[in-house]
């Protein structure tokens, strides 16, 4: 659906223009959408505590106004996110790993720059949504320096995730700095991007910007799809011009109840990412952070998603199905369960994609 008429191609492929023109008013979306009237109850107060942020391009892809709809129900204030039981703002812990300002070190050989918590679209089910409130500003130059050296002082990290918020929006010359300072830490093999943009505004990634990306030590970037409809014309070629540059792109996907938690909208999301050369990387299981335990689903349900996709859909398309431990313990990975025993020949029964029960000696 297109709700910003009079609005020319050259200004719609603009991501200034996207930029500029982006809602947050409630008001404004309910009159653009023709929300129903009462559509807006319990809303206010959700935006007061959690703002709404969306790019004019993010809210085309919403084809109906019913606020079930999933590309709606990802960036719409709900009351929910108020109610919400338990949770934490900040379930992982991040801050606690942090040795250097915007640096958390958890694994051995990686550590997380958060560049900002600015995003293009505020999304409902943000794990760092506790962020968005504040204002954190840009890296200055001595705090990227701070942790080029702290990494250099580290000769097990071998890669540097950048994310944020997103790091993408960063002006040109800071994301310059970083790409520079970081690459020119000797023992650092990998730059790795983590950027919402090419769902929300895919316009940021033209040929130019790619290459920007690309300058320093090899570059990936993990995205954030989980909708088969994100995967529009825009989408692939922002997903293209960053292969062109040298990077390949993998996505994360986030479990989201109503949204992609049948196997068919799963499905249609996964085997449309490939279909843009888009790997996908880890399906997370939500985690329990405060304002956005609505969108959990049970453990169980993800390892069922799993289990009915397995054998049935190509093995390129499917991700890890991943969540993080609480007070920073890190990731763990899970898999349907499919041993069902032994036989008394002594050998391993195991349960194949279609059910069969098959011995394996
Ligand atoms: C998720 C995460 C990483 C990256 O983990 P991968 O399994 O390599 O994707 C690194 N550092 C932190 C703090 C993380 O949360
Ligand atoms: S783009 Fe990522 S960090 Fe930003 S609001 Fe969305 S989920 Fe959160």
């Amino acid at each position: 659906m297109h709700f910003f008429p009079g609005i020319t191609p050259e200004q719609w492929q603009d991501w200034r223009w996207q930029r500029a023109n982006s809602l947050t008013s409630l008001e404004e979306l309910q009159q653009r959408l023709a929300l129903p009237a009462d559509s807006l109850a319990g809303r206010q107060a959700t935006q007061q505590r959690y703002p709404l942020l969306v790019t004019p391009y993010y809210l085309s892809l919403v084809e109906s106004n019913d606020c079930q709809d999933p590309i709606l129900r990802q960036c719409l204030p709900d009351p929910a996110e108020l109610q919400d039981g338990p949770g934490e703002p900040d379930a992982l812990a991040e801050e606690r790993s942090s040795p250097v300002p915007r640096l958390v070190h958890r694994y051995p050989d990686r550590a997380l720059f958060i560049t900002g918590n600015y995003c293009a679209v505020h999304c409902r089910h943000c794990m760092r949504k506790r962020h968005w409130g504040l204002d954190m500003g840009s890296p200055s130059r001595s705090e990227i320096k701070a942790a080029a050296e702290y990494m250099r002082h580290q000769p097990g990290l071998r890669e540097v995730l950048i994310s944020g918020g997103d790091p993408l929006l960063l002006p040109e010359t800071v994301l310059a700095e970083i790409i520079a300072e970081f690459s020119a830490v000797e023992n650092i093999q990998i730059l790795r991007f983590g950027s919402r943009l090419p769902v929300t505004l895919p316009q940021r990634l033209e040929p130019d910007f790619c290459r920007l990306l690309a300058s320093g030590k090899p570059a990936w970037l993990a995205t954030h799809f989980n909708h088969a409809r994100e995967l529009t014309p825009e989408a692939a070629r922002a997903a293209d011009n960053l292969l062109r540059a040298g990077i390949p792109v993998v996505n994360q996907t986030v479990l989201l109840k109503g949204i992609n938690d049948t196997p068919e909208a799963l499905s249609a999301l996964l085997l449309g990412l490939l279909r843009l050369k888009i790997k996908p990387y880890y399906l997370f299981h939500g985690d329990p952070i405060a304002g956005t335990m609505h969108f959990r689903t049970g453990v169980e349900k993800g390892l069922e998603l799993l289990d009915a996709l397995r054998g049935r859909i190509s093995g390129l398309a499917l991700p890890a199905y991943a969540f993080d431990l609480p007070h920073g313990a890190g990731k763990i990975r899970l898999e349907p369960d499919v041993t069902l025993g032994k036989n008394s020949a002594g050998e391993v029964i195991y349960r194949n994609y279609a059910g069969l029960a098959v011995p394996y000696f």
